[in-house]
Order: C-alpha cells, then structure tokens, then sequence
C-alpha cells in the first residue's frame, strides 16, 4: 500500500499492517483512543512528551480546508443563503472532527518517522 492509503487508514508508519488508533464502538463521534506501541511491531507512537502538540497545526489545516471546500461548493456553486451555508460548514465541521484528530496525528507521526 501507499504512504497515502497508510495514512488514511491510520497504519502504524513502521510495519504499516497494525492500526494506530483503537477502533471505537458505539458513539462514533468520541475522541479516537490511541494505542501507546504499535500491536504487531511494539512502535512507540509518542516519540517524546508532548509530540502531538503539533498535530494540533495539522488539524487546523484538515479543518480549514474542509470548510473552505464546503464554503466554495455551497455559496458558488449552488447559491445557497449566508446562513444556510454557515449551517453546513458547522455541520461539516463537528462531523468530522474524529477523522481530523485521527488523520492530523497519522500525518504528524508519518512526518517524523525514521526508518
Ligand atoms: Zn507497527
């Protein structure tokens, strides 16, 4: 597979076969869980104290660019009203926000893996 599919389906960047993330039941808008090591090849996830601090900048940018597709789409393309398209930019966002936290994360631990 793909760096790309690895990331999107949140594989460990070591052995890229385990998942990252603990599969959540029920409620699929909780805040994913995250395994500390990989369960297949004992990768440690947090490399130091603190690491995802700057997954948080990936996230904004997930976020921002979510919502500026979502503007552009509803507001040009099929005119809708100000706040109709407000209305579906937050809906969008709150939506999904599990899948921002989880990819923002993947992306920052893919970022400074070394082999
Ligand atoms: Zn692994």
């Amino acid at each position: 597979m793909s760096i790309l599919s690895n990331i999107a389906t949140c594989k460990c960047p070591n052995c890229r076969k385990s998942a990252i993330f603990n599969p959540s039941k029920g409620y699929p808008l909780r805040i994913p869980r995250m395994y500390e090591r990989c369960q297949n090849c004992h990768y440690k996830f947090e490399r130091e104290t603190g690491f995802f601090f700057g997954a948080m900048f990936v996230s904004y940018a997930l976020a921002a660019a979510e919502m500026i597709s979502v503007f552009v789409v509803f507001w040009y393309f099929f005119g809708l009203r100000p706040l109709m398209v407000f209305i579906l930019v937050a809906i969008m966002a709150s939506m999904l926000s599990t899948f921002n936290f989880k990819w923002s994360r993947t992306i920052w631990i893919y970022l400074f893996y070394k082999r």
